[in-house]
C-alpha cells in the first residue's frame, strides 16, 4: 500500500534555464523550492511581472538552494505578494542574498526610472519596480539559515539536509524526506551542480539515495576544459600587457568567479606556485566593483564553506582573498582614475557579460587600445556586449560611442560554475538506490534532450523533462528496508560523528594556540570585547553539546541510573 503522494509543480528553469520554481504539496503543506528571476530575453523578464500560479500567502516555506538570482531573485514579490513563511537556506546564502537582493532592487528601480521617462514621452501611464531596494531588504528577515550537513526536521513527518553542490559559497543540493507511519519518500533538489577543484570551495557532495531526483542539466551538451591550468595562462597575458604598456581587464561575475580569480592570483602573489619571470609581481591588480567587494568580505566571513586546501593555506597564515599587491576600488572617484592613471595594471570588474556596470568604462578606455588585454573568464551570452567582442566585433557601441576594437582578446573557458555532461553523469553514478524518475530542469532544449537521452542509454535511469505549468505525482515507497542495510546506515553515520570530532579537537587545538599568541599582542578594548563575545558563544555551544551527550547517555542506559 502506497500512502506518501507528493505532487510536484514545475513553475520556472523548466525547459529554460532560469526562473528556477517548484511546488511540492505534501499533505496539507506546501513547500516551494527556489524563487528564481527569469533571465534573458525579453519574453522570459516579462514573466517577472506575471502573478505567482499559486497563493502566495498559502505556502508554508521556501527552501533556497544558492543566491544566484535566478534562484532567488523573485523572493521580495514572493513576500510582497503574501508570503509569510520562513525561508531555508545556508548561512553563506543568506549572506550573499543580503548583499545581492538590494543590488537586484535597485537594478530593478533604475531601470523602471528609465523606462517610465519613455512612457511619460509617450503619454502612456507611469510602471512600479518588480521591487525596490526596501522590499529586498525586508524580504531578509524571513531567512532561517543553518549550517551545512545538519538534518533538520522541520515538522514530526519532514526534514531537510543542505549538502555542498560545488557551485558557489553557500550553494546546495537539497535532501528532504517525508516519513510517514514507518512508510519513506526522498526527494533530492541538486539546485545548480557545481564541480570539482573549483577554487575556495568544497566538491559537490556525493548523495546515494533518493526515490526521486530534480537535476540540473545546464551544460548537459557540453565539455568544460580542465580549471587547473587557467591562472597560469593569466600570468604570461599580464607580462606581455605590461611590456606593451596597456592593461589587462578582466569582466568577471562579482559573486565566486572574482573571488575564484583572487585565489588563484593569490598563489602566484604570495609565491605558492613558483614562476621563473617575477616580473608580473609589481603589476598591481585592482578588483573594481563594489558588489565583488562585499561578496569578497562575505567569503572571508563563511570559512566553514572552504575547501581542505583553502583551510590549509589560512592555517599556514595566507589569507588566500588577499595577497600583497591586491586593491580594491569602492568609490567611483578610484574607480575613474583607473583610467587616468598611466601604470600598467589589472582590472577586474563587473558585470561578467558587460551589460552594465563599471566594467563598460573600462573596455571604453581600453578596447581601442592595441596595448591593453582583454580576458573573458565566463559564460557570454548571446546579445550582450561580452559576446560580441569575445566573438571577434571590429567595433562596438559603448555609451552611445563607437569604440574600434585593437585590444588583444582572450578567452579563459575553465571557471565555469556548472557541472559539464561528463561531471553531471559522473555524480549519477554514485546513486546506490537509483531515482524512479529523475526531473531535467535548468536546461535549454539541446542541452536537456542530449542528457535525457545519455541518463536513459548509460545508466538505465527513467528521465523526464517538464515544461512550466507541468505537474506529476510523487509516490512513496512501501518496501520494507532490511535490518542490516539500517544497521550499515548507523555504523556510517557514527563514523562521520567521529571524524567530525576529530576535525573539532583539532581545530580547538589552532585555536588556543592561537589564542594564546593573540593575547601577547596589543589589543585595542573593540578588539578584545570582540575575540571574547566570539569564545563565549563557543562555550555556550560546547556546554550544550556536552549536556546533549549526558542526555544521550541516560537515555540508551536507562538502567544505569539506578
Ligand atoms: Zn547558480
Amino acid at each position: 500500500m502506497i500512502l506518501i503522494i507528493v505532487k510536484i509543480h514545475f513553475w520556472g528553469a523548466a525547459q529554460v534555464v532560469t526562473g528556477s520554481n517548484f511546488l511540492m504539496e505534501i499533505g496539507d503543506k506546501k513547500i516551494l523550492f527556489d524563487c528564481g528571476m527569469f533571465q534573458g530575453s525579453r519574453q522570459l523578464n516579462r514573466l517577472n511581472f506575471k502573478p505567482f500560479p499559486y497563493k502566495p500567502e498559502e505556502i508554508d516555506l521556501l527552501i533556497l538552494s544558492h543566491a544566484h538570482i535566478d534562484h532567488s531573485g523573485r523572493i521580495p514579490s514572493l513576500i510582497k505578494a503574501g508570503f509569510k513563511g520562513k525561508i531555508y537556506s545556508t548561512q553563506a546564502t543568506f549572506d550573499l542574498c543580503s548583499i545581492m537582493l538590494p543590488d537586484s532592487g535597485h537594478i530593478q528601480e533604475m531601470e523602471t526610472e528609465w523606462d517610465n521617462r519613455k512612457r511619460i514621452r509617450a503619454g502612456k501611464s507611469l510602471r512600479k519596480p518588480l521591487y525596490t531596494v526596501e522590499e529586498a531588504n525586508d524580504s531578509l528577515k524571513y531567512f532561517s539559515p543553518v549550517l551545512y550537513n545538519q538534518k533538520i526536521a522541520l515538522d514530526d513527518n519532514l526534514s531537510i539536509r543542505f549538502q555542498d553542490a560545488g557551485h558557489i559559497l553557500g550553494s546546495s543540493i537539497v535532501e528532504l524526506w517525508i516519513q510517514e507511519e514507518g512508510k519513506n519518500l526522498k526527494i533530492v533538489f541538486s539546485g545548480d551542480l557545481g564541480r570539482k577543484n573549483k577554487p575556495i570551495i568544497r566538491d559537490p557532495a556525493i548523495i546515494e539515495e533518493a526515490d526521486y531526483l530534480i537535476l540540473d542539466s545546464t551544460y548537459g551538451h557540453k565539455f568544460h576544459p580542465s580549471l587547473d591550468n587557467e591562472a597560469a595562462k593569466l600570468i604570461p597575458i599580464m607580462i606581455e600587457t605590461r611590456k606593451r604598456g596597456g592593461n589587462v581587464v578582466i569582466p568577471s561575475f562579482a559573486i565566486q568567479r572574482a573571488q575564484d580569480i583572487i585565489y588563484e592570483l593569490n598563489k602566484y602573489y604570495d609565491q605558492i606556485i613558483a614562476v621563473r619571470d617575477k616580473s608580473y609581481l609589481d603589476i598591481p591588480v585592482y578588483v573594481d566593483s563594489p558588489l565583488a567587494i562585499s561578496a569578497t568580505e562575505i567569503f572571508i566571513r563563511n570559512p566553514d564553506c572552504f575547501d581542505q586546501n583553502t583551510l590549509a593555506l589560512i592555517k599556514e597564515g595566507y589569507n588566500p582573498l588577499d595577497f600583497h599587491n591586491l586593491h580594491f576600488s569602492r568609490t567611483t572617484k578610484e574607480s575613474k582614475e583607473l583610467n587616468t592613471s598611466p601604470e600598467s595594471k589589472v582590472i577586474i570588474s563587473a558585470n561578467g557579460m558587460c551589460t552594465a556596470g563599471r566594467i563598460k568604462h573600462h573596455l571604453k578606455h581600453n578596447l581601442w587600445r592595441k596595448e591593453s588585454s582583454i580576458v573573458f573568464v565566463g559564460y557570454q551570452a548571446e546579445g550582450t556586449l561580452g559576446r560580441r567582442i569575445k566573438e571577434g566585433a571590429k567595433e562596438v557601441k559603448i555609451f552611445g560611442e563607437e569604440i574600434r576594437v585593437n585590444a588583444q582578446i582572450h578567452a579563459l573557458e575553465g571557471f565555469s560554475a556548472h557541472a559539464d555532461q561528463a561531471e553531471i553523469m559522473q555524480w549519477l553514478r554514485n546513486f546506490k538506490k537509483r531515482p524512479k524518475k529523475i526531473f531535467l530542469v535548468h536546461g535549454e532544449q539541446e542541452a536537456l534532450a542530449t542528457l535525457s537521452d545519455l541518463i536513459q542509454q548509460e545508466l538505465n535511469m527513467d528521465t523526464i523533462v517538464p515544461q512550466i505549468g507541468d505537474h506529476f505525482l510523487l509516490k512513496g515507497t512501501d518496501e520494507i528496508i532490511p535490518i542490516e542495510e539500517v544497521e550499515e546506515k548507523i555504523q556510517k553515520e557514527k563514523q562521520l560523528f567521529e571524524e567530525e570530532a576529530e576535525q573539532l579537537r583539532e581545530l580547538m587545538i589552532l585555536v588556543l594556540e592561537q589564542v594564546e599568541q593573540k593575547t601577547k599582542e596589543e589589543l585595542s578594548f573593540e578588539e578584545i570585547s570582540e575575540l571574547r563575545n566570539k569564545i563565549m558563544e563557543l562555550r555556550k555551544e560546547s556546554l550544550e553539546l556536552s549536556l546533549l551527550l549526558m542526555t544521550n547517555k541516560s537515555r540508551s542506559n536507562p538502567g544505569e541510573e539506578q
